[in-house]
Protein backbone atom coordinates (compact mmCIF):
# COMPACT_ATOMS: atom_id res chain seq x y z
CA UNK A 1 0.00 0.00 0.00
CA UNK A 2 2.22 3.05 -0.97
CA UNK A 3 1.35 6.38 0.89
CA UNK A 4 3.81 8.35 -0.50
CA UNK A 5 5.28 9.23 -3.31
CA UNK A 6 8.45 10.63 -3.65
CA UNK A 7 10.45 12.65 -6.33
CA UNK A 8 14.41 12.27 -7.05
CA UNK A 9 15.75 16.09 -6.29
CA UNK A 10 16.92 15.82 -9.75
CA UNK A 11 13.26 15.83 -10.85
CA UNK A 12 12.68 18.99 -9.75
CA UNK A 13 11.03 20.56 -13.03
CA UNK A 14 13.63 22.53 -15.06
CA UNK A 15 11.28 24.84 -16.43
CA UNK A 16 7.83 25.96 -15.46
CA UNK A 17 4.55 25.66 -17.64
CA UNK A 18 3.03 28.52 -19.30
CA UNK A 19 -0.46 28.38 -20.01
CA UNK A 20 -0.71 31.41 -22.02
CA UNK A 21 0.32 29.45 -25.17
CA UNK A 22 -2.18 26.96 -24.62
CA UNK A 23 -5.32 29.25 -24.26
CA UNK A 24 -8.44 28.55 -26.16
CA UNK A 25 -8.72 32.45 -26.67
CA UNK A 26 -6.37 35.08 -25.89
CA UNK A 27 -6.75 36.53 -22.28
CA UNK A 28 -7.85 40.32 -22.21
CA UNK A 29 -5.00 42.34 -21.46
CA UNK A 30 -4.76 44.63 -18.58
CA UNK A 31 -5.98 48.37 -18.99
CA UNK A 32 -4.08 51.93 -17.82
CA UNK A 33 -7.20 52.91 -15.44
CA UNK A 34 -5.86 57.00 -17.08
CA UNK A 35 -6.25 56.01 -20.84
CA UNK A 36 -8.28 52.68 -20.99
CA UNK A 37 -5.35 51.65 -23.22
CA UNK A 38 -3.72 48.05 -22.73
CA UNK A 39 -1.00 48.66 -20.60
CA UNK A 40 2.20 47.74 -21.90
CA UNK A 41 5.74 47.12 -19.92
CA UNK A 42 6.30 51.06 -19.25
CA UNK A 43 3.34 51.28 -17.16
CA UNK A 44 4.52 48.33 -14.61
CA UNK A 45 8.17 48.97 -15.06
CA UNK A 46 8.43 51.57 -11.70
CA UNK A 47 7.30 48.55 -9.78
CA UNK A 48 8.47 45.15 -11.48
CA UNK A 49 11.77 43.88 -12.55
CA UNK A 50 11.61 43.53 -16.14
CA UNK A 51 11.84 39.84 -16.73
CA UNK A 52 8.85 39.47 -14.73
CA UNK A 53 7.04 41.87 -16.66
CA UNK A 54 8.59 39.59 -19.93
CA UNK A 55 7.38 36.50 -17.96
CA UNK A 56 3.79 38.24 -17.94
CA UNK A 57 3.20 38.55 -20.96
CA UNK A 58 4.99 35.86 -22.21
CA UNK A 59 2.79 33.16 -24.89
CA UNK A 60 6.26 30.63 -24.35
CA UNK A 61 5.32 27.44 -23.50
CA UNK A 62 8.23 26.56 -21.45
CA UNK A 63 10.27 29.01 -19.70
CA UNK A 64 13.72 28.24 -17.97
CA UNK A 65 13.90 27.85 -13.92
CA UNK A 66 17.45 29.55 -13.16
CA UNK A 67 19.53 27.15 -11.36
CA UNK A 68 20.22 29.59 -8.74
CA UNK A 69 16.10 29.21 -7.45
CA UNK A 70 16.34 25.54 -8.81
CA UNK A 71 19.08 25.30 -5.67
CA UNK A 72 16.87 27.28 -3.25
CA UNK A 73 14.03 25.33 -4.25
CA UNK A 74 15.38 21.77 -3.49
CA UNK A 75 15.36 23.16 -0.31
CA UNK A 76 11.56 21.42 0.14
CA UNK A 77 11.20 20.41 -3.48
CA UNK A 78 10.18 17.73 -5.47
CA UNK A 79 7.42 17.95 -2.58
CA UNK A 80 5.59 14.95 -1.37
CA UNK A 81 2.23 13.40 -3.10
CA UNK A 82 0.21 11.21 -0.96
CA UNK A 83 -2.40 8.88 -0.84
CA UNK A 84 -4.75 9.97 1.80
CA UNK A 85 -6.22 6.03 2.00
CA UNK A 86 -7.24 6.76 5.97
CA UNK A 87 -9.49 9.29 4.95
CA UNK A 88 -10.92 6.94 1.86
CA UNK A 89 -11.70 4.27 4.64
CA UNK A 90 -13.40 6.77 6.93
CA UNK A 91 -15.56 8.13 3.84
CA UNK A 92 -15.79 4.33 2.70
CA UNK A 93 -15.11 6.07 -0.82
CA UNK A 94 -14.17 4.21 -3.76
CA UNK A 95 -12.73 7.36 -4.99
CA UNK A 96 -8.92 7.55 -4.55
CA UNK A 97 -7.83 10.28 -3.34
CA UNK A 98 -4.49 12.33 -3.72
CA UNK A 99 -3.24 15.18 -2.04
CA UNK A 100 0.12 17.09 -2.61
CA UNK A 101 1.73 18.99 0.24
CA UNK A 102 2.95 22.07 -0.23
CA UNK A 103 3.38 22.68 3.97
CA UNK A 104 6.39 21.37 3.26
CA UNK A 105 8.50 24.77 2.68
CA UNK A 106 10.34 26.23 5.47
CA UNK A 107 7.56 29.32 5.69
CA UNK A 108 4.97 26.35 5.56
CA UNK A 109 2.63 27.13 2.15
CA UNK A 110 3.25 27.20 -1.58
CA UNK A 111 3.66 30.90 -1.73
CA UNK A 112 8.00 30.33 -1.65
CA UNK A 113 7.47 28.97 -4.97
CA UNK A 114 7.02 32.07 -6.63
CA UNK A 115 8.45 34.24 -3.55
CA UNK A 116 12.46 32.99 -4.28
CA UNK A 117 11.67 33.29 -8.29
CA UNK A 118 10.28 37.18 -7.55
CA UNK A 119 13.22 37.83 -5.62
CA UNK A 120 15.83 36.57 -7.56
CA UNK A 121 14.80 38.30 -10.46
CA UNK A 122 14.73 41.58 -8.72
CA UNK A 123 18.14 41.20 -7.21
CA UNK A 124 19.50 40.31 -11.09
CA UNK A 125 17.75 43.77 -11.57
CA UNK A 126 19.52 45.63 -9.15
CA UNK A 127 16.80 46.15 -6.79
CA UNK A 128 17.88 46.46 -3.11
CA UNK A 129 14.38 46.42 -0.90
CA UNK A 130 11.03 44.33 -2.31
CA UNK A 131 8.15 45.80 -1.00
CA UNK A 132 4.70 44.08 -0.81
CA UNK A 133 1.18 43.41 1.51
CA UNK A 134 0.37 40.72 3.65
CA UNK A 135 -2.88 39.28 5.04
CA UNK A 136 -2.58 36.27 7.34
CA UNK A 137 1.08 36.42 6.72
CA UNK A 138 1.71 33.75 4.68
CA UNK A 139 2.94 35.86 1.60
CA UNK A 140 5.19 38.14 3.68
CA UNK A 141 6.99 35.08 5.98
CA UNK A 142 7.00 33.53 2.05
CA UNK A 143 8.75 37.15 0.87
CA UNK A 144 10.96 37.39 3.73
CA UNK A 145 12.32 34.24 3.86
CA UNK A 146 13.28 34.81 -0.03
CA UNK A 147 14.88 37.87 0.42
CA UNK A 148 16.98 36.62 2.86
CA UNK A 149 18.57 34.67 0.44
CA UNK A 150 19.49 37.21 -1.94
CA UNK A 151 20.64 40.04 0.58
CA UNK A 152 17.23 42.30 -0.31
CA UNK A 153 15.06 44.27 2.10
CA UNK A 154 11.87 43.70 2.81
CA UNK A 155 9.35 45.83 3.69
CA UNK A 156 5.84 44.11 4.55
CA UNK A 157 2.25 45.98 4.88
CA UNK A 158 0.57 43.98 7.02
CA UNK A 159 -3.77 43.81 7.05
CA UNK A 160 -4.08 45.26 10.98
CA UNK A 161 -6.53 42.81 12.17
CA UNK A 162 -4.08 39.71 11.71
CA UNK A 163 -1.27 42.04 12.32
CA UNK A 164 -3.04 41.81 16.10
CA UNK A 165 -4.44 38.16 15.88
CA UNK A 166 -1.02 36.45 14.16
CA UNK A 167 1.49 37.69 15.84
CA UNK A 168 3.57 34.50 15.18
CA UNK A 169 3.83 35.36 11.34
CA UNK A 170 5.12 38.41 12.23
CA UNK A 171 7.72 36.91 13.82
CA UNK A 172 8.32 34.76 11.66
CA UNK A 173 9.18 37.56 9.30
CA UNK A 174 10.93 39.54 11.22
CA UNK A 175 13.35 36.32 12.15
CA UNK A 176 14.06 36.08 8.07
CA UNK A 177 14.86 40.31 8.56
CA UNK A 178 11.37 42.06 6.98
CA UNK A 179 10.09 44.96 8.50
CA UNK A 180 6.70 44.54 9.06
CA UNK A 181 3.56 47.30 9.57
CA UNK A 182 0.00 47.07 10.71
CA UNK A 183 -1.86 48.43 7.38
CA UNK A 184 -3.30 50.67 7.10
CA UNK A 185 -0.32 53.22 8.10
CA UNK A 186 0.58 57.01 8.19
CA UNK A 187 3.57 55.96 5.87
CA UNK A 188 1.31 56.30 2.56
CA UNK A 189 -1.24 58.88 1.05
CA UNK A 190 -3.18 55.79 0.73
CA UNK A 191 -2.67 54.70 4.30
CA UNK A 192 -2.89 58.31 5.16
CA UNK A 193 -6.48 58.71 3.07
CA UNK A 194 -8.12 55.77 4.40
CA UNK A 195 -7.36 56.67 8.01
CA UNK A 196 -8.79 60.09 7.23
CA UNK A 197 -12.14 58.37 6.95
CA UNK A 198 -11.93 55.83 9.37
CA UNK A 199 -9.31 56.17 12.49
CA UNK A 200 -9.99 52.90 13.52
CA UNK A 201 -9.49 50.66 9.96
CA UNK A 202 -8.86 47.14 10.32
CA UNK A 203 -7.31 47.00 7.06
CA UNK A 204 -7.63 44.75 4.03
CA UNK A 205 -5.48 43.28 1.43
CA UNK A 206 -6.59 45.68 -0.74
CA UNK A 207 -5.73 48.55 1.32
CA UNK A 208 -2.60 47.09 2.25
CA UNK A 209 -1.27 46.52 -1.73
CA UNK A 210 -2.33 50.34 -2.11
CA UNK A 211 0.03 50.89 0.50
CA UNK A 212 3.11 48.55 -0.67
CA UNK A 213 2.42 49.76 -4.69
CA UNK A 214 2.69 53.37 -3.86
CA UNK A 215 5.76 52.77 -1.59
CA UNK A 216 7.47 51.19 -3.93
CA UNK A 217 6.75 53.49 -6.65
CA UNK A 218 8.10 56.72 -4.89
CA UNK A 219 11.41 55.04 -4.53
CA UNK A 220 13.80 54.33 -6.47
CA UNK A 221 15.66 51.34 -4.36
CA UNK A 222 12.28 49.47 -4.20
CA UNK A 223 9.81 47.33 -6.06
CA UNK A 224 6.61 45.74 -5.67
CA UNK A 225 6.33 42.12 -5.34
CA UNK A 226 2.79 40.56 -5.29
CA UNK A 227 1.96 36.76 -4.18
CA UNK A 228 -0.86 35.71 -6.17
CA UNK A 229 -3.35 36.75 -9.17
CA UNK A 230 -0.64 37.73 -11.86
CA UNK A 231 0.34 36.21 -14.51
CA UNK A 232 4.17 35.08 -13.74
CA UNK A 233 2.75 34.27 -10.01
CA UNK A 234 0.91 31.29 -10.73
CA UNK A 235 3.39 30.39 -13.99
CA UNK A 236 5.70 30.27 -10.81
CA UNK A 237 3.42 27.68 -9.25
CA UNK A 238 3.48 25.08 -12.01
CA UNK A 239 6.08 23.15 -10.39
CA UNK A 240 3.46 21.73 -8.54
CA UNK A 241 1.55 20.20 -10.72
CA UNK A 242 4.29 19.63 -12.96
CA UNK A 243 5.53 17.74 -10.14
CA UNK A 244 2.22 16.00 -9.27
CA UNK A 245 1.87 14.56 -12.62
CA UNK A 246 5.45 12.52 -12.39
CA UNK A 247 3.83 11.13 -8.93
CA UNK A 248 0.69 10.13 -10.37
CA UNK A 249 2.04 8.31 -13.25
CA UNK A 250 4.86 6.65 -10.55
CA UNK A 251 1.69 5.73 -8.93
CA UNK A 252 0.11 3.66 -11.50
CA UNK A 253 -2.71 6.41 -12.33
CA UNK A 254 -3.50 7.73 -15.75
CA UNK A 255 -5.24 11.62 -15.84
CA UNK A 256 -6.91 12.21 -12.54
CA UNK A 257 -11.08 12.79 -13.32
CA UNK A 258 -10.67 16.24 -10.63
CA UNK A 259 -8.49 18.12 -9.72
CA UNK A 260 -9.17 20.73 -6.80
CA UNK A 261 -7.51 23.92 -5.09
CA UNK A 262 -8.43 26.37 -2.80
CA UNK A 263 -8.62 30.29 -4.43
CA UNK A 264 -7.62 33.22 -2.76
CA UNK A 265 -5.98 34.79 -5.51
CA UNK A 266 -5.76 31.52 -7.45
CA UNK A 267 -2.06 30.76 -7.48
CA UNK A 268 -2.21 27.25 -5.65
CA UNK A 269 -5.43 26.52 -7.71
CA UNK A 270 -3.54 27.40 -10.48
CA UNK A 271 -0.56 25.83 -9.93
CA UNK A 272 -1.75 22.23 -9.60
CA UNK A 273 -4.10 22.78 -12.47
CA UNK A 274 -2.66 24.24 -15.12
CA UNK A 275 -0.58 21.51 -15.92
CA UNK A 276 -3.49 19.60 -16.29
CA UNK A 277 -5.74 21.72 -18.16
CA UNK A 278 -3.39 21.28 -21.16
CA UNK A 279 -4.52 18.03 -20.98
CA UNK A 280 -7.94 18.99 -20.89
CA UNK A 281 -8.00 21.09 -23.79
CA UNK A 282 -6.16 18.19 -25.55
CA UNK A 283 -9.55 16.01 -25.30
CA UNK A 284 -9.07 14.16 -21.39
CA UNK A 285 -12.20 14.39 -19.43
CA UNK A 286 -10.90 15.94 -16.14
CA UNK A 287 -12.70 18.90 -13.49
CA UNK A 288 -11.28 21.69 -12.10
CA UNK A 289 -12.70 23.28 -8.95
CA UNK A 290 -11.20 26.75 -7.75
CA UNK A 291 -12.91 26.26 -4.05
CA UNK A 292 -13.93 29.81 -2.31
CA UNK A 293 -15.42 30.59 1.31
CA UNK A 294 -18.83 31.81 0.78
CA UNK A 295 -18.22 34.80 2.45
CA UNK A 296 -15.93 36.21 0.32
CA UNK A 297 -17.16 34.37 -3.14
CA UNK A 298 -15.32 36.42 -6.44
CA UNK A 299 -15.37 33.18 -8.94
CA UNK A 300 -19.19 32.13 -7.77
CA UNK A 301 -21.15 35.54 -7.16
CA UNK A 302 -18.64 38.21 -8.20
CA UNK A 303 -18.99 39.70 -11.89
CA UNK A 304 -16.05 39.22 -14.87
CA UNK A 305 -15.07 42.52 -15.14
CA UNK A 306 -12.31 45.14 -15.48
CA UNK A 307 -11.14 45.86 -11.70
CA UNK A 308 -8.73 47.46 -9.59
CA UNK A 309 -6.22 44.92 -8.06
CA UNK A 310 -5.75 47.60 -5.01
CA UNK A 311 -8.70 49.17 -3.22
CA UNK A 312 -7.65 52.67 -3.85
CA UNK A 313 -7.24 52.47 -7.10
CA UNK A 314 -3.34 52.80 -8.04
CA UNK A 315 -2.76 49.39 -10.22
CA UNK A 316 -3.51 48.52 -13.92
CA UNK A 317 -7.35 47.16 -14.02
CA UNK A 318 -7.49 43.63 -14.48
CA UNK A 319 -10.22 41.80 -16.43
CA UNK A 320 -10.98 39.20 -13.59
CA UNK A 321 -14.52 37.99 -11.60
CA UNK A 322 -14.35 40.62 -8.63
CA UNK A 323 -16.56 41.37 -5.87
CA UNK A 324 -15.31 45.24 -6.33
CA UNK A 325 -12.08 46.78 -4.93
CA UNK A 326 -13.86 48.24 -2.06
CA UNK A 327 -15.00 45.17 -0.92
CA UNK A 328 -14.37 45.07 2.51
CA UNK A 329 -14.19 41.07 3.48
CA UNK A 330 -15.61 39.86 7.41
CA UNK A 331 -13.22 38.76 9.62
CA UNK A 332 -13.36 34.94 8.41
CA UNK A 333 -10.49 32.75 9.77
CA UNK A 334 -9.21 31.34 6.30
CA UNK A 335 -7.25 35.05 5.90
CA UNK A 336 -5.45 34.11 2.94
CA UNK A 337 -9.14 33.81 1.17
CA UNK A 338 -9.81 37.33 1.65
CA UNK A 339 -9.34 38.96 -1.72
CA UNK A 340 -11.69 40.93 -3.50
CA UNK A 341 -10.66 39.72 -7.23
CA UNK A 342 -9.44 36.41 -8.56
CA UNK A 343 -6.79 35.73 -11.46
CA UNK A 344 -7.52 37.22 -14.96
CA UNK A 345 -5.77 33.60 -16.25
CA UNK A 346 -8.24 31.36 -13.73
CA UNK A 347 -10.92 33.84 -14.16
CA UNK A 348 -10.81 33.82 -18.33
CA UNK A 349 -10.16 29.71 -17.98
CA UNK A 350 -13.70 29.39 -15.39
CA UNK A 351 -15.52 32.09 -17.67
CA UNK A 352 -14.53 29.86 -20.33
CA UNK A 353 -16.31 26.83 -19.03
CA UNK A 354 -12.93 25.23 -18.43
CA UNK A 355 -12.60 25.25 -14.62
CA UNK A 356 -15.26 25.36 -12.31
CA UNK A 357 -15.67 26.81 -8.62
CA UNK A 358 -17.92 26.07 -5.41
CA UNK A 359 -18.12 27.81 -2.13
CA UNK A 360 -18.29 26.56 1.37
CA UNK A 361 -18.89 27.96 4.95
CA UNK A 362 -16.20 28.11 7.29
CA UNK A 363 -17.73 25.67 10.15
CA UNK A 364 -18.18 22.46 7.62
CA UNK A 365 -14.59 23.87 6.30
CA UNK A 366 -13.00 23.52 9.67
CA UNK A 367 -15.28 19.76 9.96
CA UNK A 368 -13.42 19.18 7.44
CA UNK A 369 -10.34 19.85 8.75
CA UNK A 370 -10.65 18.20 11.81
CA UNK A 371 -11.63 14.93 9.66
CA UNK A 372 -8.82 15.27 7.83
CA UNK A 373 -6.22 15.49 10.69
CA UNK A 374 -7.54 12.80 12.55
CA UNK A 375 -7.28 10.83 9.65
CA UNK A 376 -3.97 12.01 7.63
CA UNK A 377 -2.22 13.62 10.77
CA UNK A 378 -1.56 16.93 9.21
CA UNK A 379 -2.82 20.30 10.44
CA UNK A 380 -4.27 22.04 7.48
CA UNK A 381 -4.45 25.29 6.69
CA UNK A 382 -8.02 26.83 7.15
CA UNK A 383 -7.34 27.95 3.40
CA UNK A 384 -6.69 24.74 2.15
CA UNK A 385 -9.37 22.80 4.04
CA UNK A 386 -11.14 24.87 1.39
CA UNK A 387 -10.12 21.99 -0.92
CA UNK A 388 -10.47 18.79 1.51
CA UNK A 389 -13.99 20.30 2.25
CA UNK A 390 -14.59 20.01 -1.59
CA UNK A 391 -12.84 16.98 -1.45
CA UNK A 392 -14.79 15.16 0.89
CA UNK A 393 -18.12 15.90 -0.88
CA UNK A 394 -16.68 14.57 -4.24
CA UNK A 395 -15.64 11.55 -2.51
CA UNK A 396 -18.97 11.07 -0.97
CA UNK A 397 -20.78 11.42 -4.38
CA UNK A 398 -18.83 8.80 -6.09
CA UNK A 399 -19.88 6.81 -2.92
CA UNK A 400 -23.52 7.39 -3.67
CA UNK A 401 -22.94 6.66 -7.46
CA UNK A 402 -20.57 4.08 -7.23
CA UNK A 403 -17.77 5.16 -9.13
CA UNK A 404 -13.63 5.04 -8.63
CA UNK A 405 -12.68 8.21 -9.64
CA UNK A 406 -9.37 10.00 -9.30
CA UNK A 407 -9.20 13.29 -7.47
CA UNK A 408 -6.07 15.43 -6.88
CA UNK A 409 -6.06 18.03 -4.52
CA UNK A 410 -3.63 20.25 -3.20
CA UNK A 411 -2.53 20.98 0.34
CA UNK A 412 -1.73 24.45 0.54
CA UNK A 413 -0.11 24.68 3.55
CA UNK A 414 -0.12 23.35 7.51
CA UNK A 415 -2.23 25.38 10.21
CA UNK A 416 0.37 25.26 12.84
CA UNK A 417 0.36 28.99 12.97
CA UNK A 418 -3.31 28.96 12.61
CA UNK A 419 -4.02 26.88 15.65
CA UNK A 420 -5.74 30.02 17.16
CA UNK A 421 -8.68 29.51 14.73
CA UNK A 422 -8.93 26.41 15.65
CA UNK A 423 -9.47 27.35 19.26
CA UNK A 424 -12.49 29.32 18.45
CA UNK A 425 -13.74 26.75 16.45
CA UNK A 426 -13.58 23.88 19.26
CA UNK A 427 -14.92 26.86 21.68
CA UNK A 428 -17.68 27.31 19.10
CA UNK A 429 -17.21 30.80 18.44
CA UNK A 430 -16.96 30.64 14.71
CA UNK A 431 -20.03 31.41 13.18
CA UNK A 432 -21.13 31.48 9.48
CA UNK A 433 -21.72 34.14 7.19
CA UNK A 434 -22.71 34.67 3.76
CA UNK A 435 -21.98 37.57 2.08
CA UNK A 436 -25.14 39.54 0.56
CA UNK A 437 -26.17 40.03 -2.74
CA UNK A 438 -27.02 43.30 -2.04
CA UNK A 439 -24.27 44.20 -0.58
CA UNK A 440 -22.04 42.69 -3.92
CA UNK A 441 -24.14 44.73 -6.09
CA UNK A 442 -23.45 47.66 -3.91
CA UNK A 443 -19.31 47.40 -4.31
CA UNK A 444 -19.88 46.42 -7.71
CA UNK A 445 -21.63 50.05 -8.75
CA UNK A 446 -18.20 51.13 -8.25
CA UNK A 447 -16.56 49.41 -10.74
CA UNK A 448 -14.35 51.27 -12.48
CA UNK A 449 -16.04 52.45 -16.14
CA UNK A 450 -14.05 51.27 -19.16
CA UNK A 451 -15.36 50.97 -23.05
C1 LIG B 1 -2.22 32.45 0.55
C2 LIG B 1 -2.72 31.09 0.70
C3 LIG B 1 -3.77 30.61 -0.09
C4 LIG B 1 -4.52 31.46 -1.08
O1 LIG B 1 -3.77 32.02 -2.09
P1 LIG B 1 -3.83 31.53 -3.60
O2 LIG B 1 -3.07 32.55 -4.35
O3 LIG B 1 -5.28 31.46 -4.00
O4 LIG B 1 -3.20 30.20 -3.64
C5 LIG B 1 -4.15 29.30 0.06
N1 LIG B 1 -3.55 28.49 0.97
C6 LIG B 1 -2.55 28.92 1.75
C7 LIG B 1 -1.93 27.98 2.73
C8 LIG B 1 -2.09 30.23 1.64
O5 LIG B 1 -1.10 30.65 2.41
Amino acid sequence: MQTKILLDENDLPKKWYNIQADLPKPLAPPLNPATGKPAGPQDLAPIFPMELIKQEVSTERWIDIPEEVRDILRLWRPSPLYRAHRLEKLLKTPAKIYYKYEGVSPPGSHKPNTAVAQAYYNMKAGTTRITTETGAGQWGSALAFSCAFFGLKCTVYMVKVSYEQKPYRKSMMQTWGAEVFPSPTNKTNAGRTILAKDPNSQGSLGIAISEAVEDAATHDDAKYSLGSVLNHVLLHQTVIGLEAKKQLQMAGEGHPDIVIGCVGGGSNYAGISFPFVKDKLDGHDIDFIGVEPKSCPSLTKGEFAYDFGDTVGLTPLLKMFTLGHDFMPPGIHAGGLRYHGMAPLVSHLTELGVMNAESYNQLEVFDAAVKFARTEGIIPAPESAHAIKSVIDHALECKKKKEEKTILFNLSGHGLIDLGSYDRYFEGKLTDYEYPKEKIKESLKKLPKVC
